[in-house]
């Protein structure tokens, strides 16, 4: 038997290896009717969307060494929106007699370059993966999803009481039927670029994705990483804060059993690996203030008395910020101490 030198480490000191599978670690592999989603329909079925922001800072000049060592500095933010995905799941059942099709042509948010990138939106492969996710998954235990049956009868249904309409939810979804006057403004302003070759160019755009909205979720939500990647977690669980983890993890570890793992899709997943790297920072950040408390003059230092600290520029409280800061790659300490060296 072969064993690792981490684990053999650990077993020489009578240590539990918290990093293995029987810990909530094991990669539940992803079924098909998820992975087959496009980016569109891949955000129908999610509870909050990483929206992720980079910013290139400058560039680097060394003529010491060579090119590709010199990657530029990257400024960025990430922040989780929700998603109303009950109500992205009703989008069907709701305007069934004014969607022309189970396939719609969606059209996303303008980018800056004045750009719309369209794509299919496939509303019985998205309804396929919300059934797959509601029998496997208990955050999805609540979201209606919908076979060709079940739509079958509310048409019948619906046809019946035709005058009793009721649009209350429709806001909420992320989809949107445009009418004459905003595809014409989206023509005049915008060039339309297909994502993907399937579409040809020249189709016209029905529908689009509404903005995400609303309050970004809180980091330290414990289940934020298994709401935004369903396609990561499709059961919902083993996430880094799965509660029923008996061993306690460090987020090294864990993020580390996710990007090495045999299984590569978390490496594949840029949105996740800019997650891990938030994470990763926000784990730092939490530690050294947490040793700051501890090792600045008065011990026992509140959280309240840090900020009034902070506020009356107590040179002490400062001169720790910048030893803090200092360790956070891209902060201004971080350049800072960078230049004295
Ligand atoms: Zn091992």
């Amino acid at each position: 038997m072969k064993i690792c030198n981490y684990c053999v480490d650990k077993l020489r000191n009578n240590k539990d290896i918290n990093r293995n599978v029987f810990n909530r670690l094991t990669v539940i592999p992803t079924p098909e009717c998820i992975t087959e989603l496009n980016v569109f329909e891949r955000t129908l079925i999610k509870f909050c969307m990483p929206c992720v922001t980079i910013i290139r800072l400058g560039q680097i000049t060394n003529k010491t060494r060579p090119q590709n060592e010199l990657t530029a500095a990257l400024k960025g933010r990430i922040a989780y929106l929700p998603v109303n995905v009950e109500a992205n799941a009703k989008f069907l059942p709701d305007n069934l007699l004014n969607v022309d099709s189970l396939v719609l042509l969606v059209g996303g948010q303008p980018t800056q370059n004045k750009k719309i990138w369209t794509s299919l939106v496939d509303l019985s492969k998205v309804h396929k993966a919300l059934t797959w996710l509601r029998q496997h998954n208990y955050l999805y235990k609540d979201v209606p999803a919908y076979t060709l049956e079940d739509l079958q009868s509310i048409m019948h249904k619906r046809i019946a009481t035709i005058n009793s309409s009721d649009h209350s939810e429709q806001d909420s979804a992320l989809l949107k039927k445009l009418d004459d006057a905003s595809k014409s403004y989206l023509y005049e302003n915008f060039s339309i670029q297909p994502l993907s070759s399937s579409v040809p160019s020249d189709v016209v755009i029905d529908y689009q994705l509404n903005k995400v909205s609303g309050q970004s979720m809180n980091i330290f939500d414990s289940d934020l990483d298994v709401k935004a990647f369903p396609e990561l977690f499709p059961t919902g669980e083993n996430g880094i804060r799965d509660s029923m983890r008996e061993l306690k993890i460090a987020t090294t570890d864990f993020i580390r059993s996710r990007l090495l793992n045999r299984n590569p899709k978390f490496r594949l997943n840029i949105n996740y690996l800019f997650h891990c790297f938030q994470v990763q920072e926000v784990s730092n950040m939490c530690h050294s203030i947490g040793h700051m408390l501890r090792s600045v003059t008065g011990n026992k230092l509140s959280a309240k008395e840090f900020h009034e600290r902070l506020q009356n520029k107590d040179g002490e409280i400062n001169s720790n910020m910048f030893s803090l800061m200092a360790n956070m790659r891209g902060s201004k300490e971080y350049f800072a101490k960078l230049g004295r060296m």
